[in-house]
């Protein structure tokens, strides 16, 4: 993937994007845990306080755990698909057994409880890094809305309704920021279908300025988020 320079003003630049404090790291969307080697080059990131970034790590890696354990429909580590998930869960014994716990059997086979406080938390941070380094937007307060759920629970409307967006020509970037660029870049087939891949089948997202800032982002093929700044 192409990373285009920001030639935005530097609102983004001097803080973290999720709590306005110091800009310590470098916090990369989506943080590697989501993504398999290799790595798309050019990976996005924004700034953020070492608190921020390091204190969502372990949320980060209990969400691509819990997808990979839903998606294998369950939670040995060698019926895993990916391979990072796979080592993860062999190294952290504890982590394996709350997922363990997350599991009933239902009639129709496993069923999980996710813990939401911590996939909200996560959801939250990723926005926030996609609304700060696409749009040079960054959103400190806490957004009017955010959803998440498995594409397979969607009805067939609320699948329509999610990957498309409520208006066709819906992008309508800052002039300098990164979108921007690739519209001019790409043209407006960049945004046709909408969606931006980071890695197929692990990662992609769109956002979209056509009432307030909406970000939505499609985790592991398997849950799709949204998240709205009125
Ligand atoms: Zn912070």
């Amino acid at each position: 993937m192409q990373q285009l320079r920001c030639y935005g003003d530097d609102r983004n630049k001097g803080f973290c994007v999720h709590c306005g404090g110091p800009s310590e790291t470098v916090d990369h969307v989506p943080s590697k845990v989501f993504l398999d080697e290799p790595y798309p080059e050019n990976l996005m990131a924004a700034s953020a306080c070492r608190k921020c970034n390091n204190g969502l790590s372990l949320d980060e890696e209990y969400l691509a755990c819990l997808l990979e354990c839903v998606i294998a429909g369950d939670t040995e580590p060698e019926k895993l698909h990916r391979a990072k998930i796979t080592r993860i869960l062999r190294d952290n014994s504890s982590l394996s057994a709350r997922l363990q716990r997350a599991r009933t059997d239902g009639a129709e086979g496993p069923v999980w409880a996710p813990e939401n406080d911590r996939v909200n938390r996560v959801v939250l941070k990723l926005a926030r890094c996609h609304a700060a380094f696409e749009l040079n937007e960054p959103q400190l307060q806490e957004p009017s809305h955010l959803g998440f759920k498995p594409l397979p629970l969607m009805t067939e409307d609320e699948r329509e309704t999610f990957e498309r967006d409520q208006d066709a020509f819906d992008v309508w970037p800052e002039v300098g920021s990164r979108a921007m660029q690739k519209v001019l870049v790409a043209g407006t087939d960049a945004f046709v279908e909408g969606w931006l891949a980071v890695q197929e089948g692990n990662y992609r997202f769109r956002i979209s300025q056509a009432n307030g800032l909406t970000v939505k982002i499609v985790l592991r093929e398997y849950l799709g988020c949204e998240i709205v700044w009125e």
